[in-house]
């Protein structure tokens, strides 16, 4: 299939274009704030079916279902309770993704084959030009292959699925980087099932009793294997080469556990790159070092995370050191993001 890949203009037709590839159960990519989206009709099965073809997702990892205003939810879901507003009062449009349960009429093609939906109202312009436009639900899971890093620019998509889907939007780069937060608001307690950009802090100031999904929180490789939520157990994000994690109590020990395994690395053969910060990259002579953001401003480590695992397959490196961050705000994202990554691999730089 030869895809088509346009830039995205105020006086250009391409969003047209790309609302008539979707009525017709195509397949178009487009940026969101997030990350790209890989879109085509949420209620039209045939066409989530080439979703998971496109991307050789498994068939039981749910879409995420993305709505242009809020009167969508009405003919998407069953019942919209108060957290839920208050919810989306405070956070749509933007990066949040709430639970449902569906609407009998989304296929189960689309929800993975759960009786629940998730549902996000994205504030990117590009993202709701082509929802306004289609006048389609359009089921969006990130624009990657399955497994791969998720797509933060036009040229990702373009990696992983030139002649694969109909068109590609490009956008530019995005402006956040890491996926939506998912919050389950079928009950009456919603939770954090997949954290993100709006940290569990900001959403605290708005339901002070919100709660994080124990599975999000557990960091060693056996216990993620019994984790429940759907497309939690896939392996994701990775990169070529082995990425591990480096964790200290000092940050001193950090640099030298890093250099030592940098070295150690090299005499066995093998490319090893660093993964620092803008704030730490002086502090390794050897290896390939890569700058993923400042630690004063988390948003811009978000922003890189993604790219730079990327750039780390084209560099053809082996084995990469990543130094960690702490769970708290944007952090408790990033370090879920980083640990899928590296398969949950640690090293401790504190015992030597
Ligand atoms: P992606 O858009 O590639 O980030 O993937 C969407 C993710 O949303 C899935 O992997 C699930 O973790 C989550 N998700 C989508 N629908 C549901 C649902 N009905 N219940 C729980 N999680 C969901
Ligand atoms: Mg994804």
């Amino acid at each position: 299939m030869d895809t088509i890949i346009v830039k995205v203009t105020e006086q250009g037709d391409s969003i047209k274009r790309a609302s008539d590839i979707l009525r017709a159960g195509g397949l178009v990519a487009f940026p969101t704030e997030t990350v790209y989206g890989l879109g085509g009709d949420g209620l039209n099965k045939e066409a989530s079916g080439k979703i998971y073809a496109a991307k050789g997702r498994p068939s039981d990892n749910p879409l995420i279902i993305h709505i242009g205003d809020r009167d969508a939810l009405g003919e998407l879901v069953k019942e919209v309770k108060k957290p839920a507003v208050k919810l989306m009062d405070a956070f749509w449009p933007g990066p949040m993704t709430l639970i449902f349960d569906k609407a009998d009429r989304v296929p189960k093609e689309t929800t993975g084959g759960l009786d629940t939906v998730a549902i996000r109202y994205p504030s990117h312009p590009i993202a709701l030009r082509l929802l306004r436009e289609s006048g389609v639900y359009i089921a969006a899971p990130s624009a990657n292959l399955s497994g791969r890093p998720s797509p933060t620019d036009a040229r990702h998509v373009v990696e992983d699925l030139n002649g694969r889907i109909d068109m590609i939007l490009d956008g530019g780069a995005v402006e956040i980087g890491l996926e939506s937060t998912i919050i389950d608001v079928t009950g009456v307690h919603p939770v954090i099932l997949r954290p993100g950009f709006i940290t569990k802090e900001m959403i605290e100031q708005i339901l002070p009793d919100i709660t994080v999904d124990p599975a999000i929180l557990v960091e060693s490789k056996q216990e993620r294997l019994v984790a429940k939520a759907p497309g939690m157990k896939y392996k994701h994000y990775a990169p070529r080469g082995q990425l591990y994690l480096v964790e200290g109590t000092n940050e001193k020990a950090v640099f030298e556990k890093i250099n030592a395994l940098v070295k150690e690395a090299s005499e066995k053969g093998l490319r090893a790159a660093v993964i620092a910060t803008e704030e730490s990259a002086g502090s390794y002579p050897a290896g390939l070092v890569k700058v993923m953001g400042s630690r004063l401003r988390e948003e811009t480590v978000a922003k890189k995370l993604f790219a730079i695992l990327r750039e780390m397959d084209d560099l053809g490196v082996d084995i990469i050191y990543s130094e960690s961050f702490g769970r708290q705000g944007l952090g408790q994202a990033i370090m879920n993001r980083l640990l899928k990554a590296a398969g949950y691999q640690i090293i401790s730089a504190d015992e030597s």
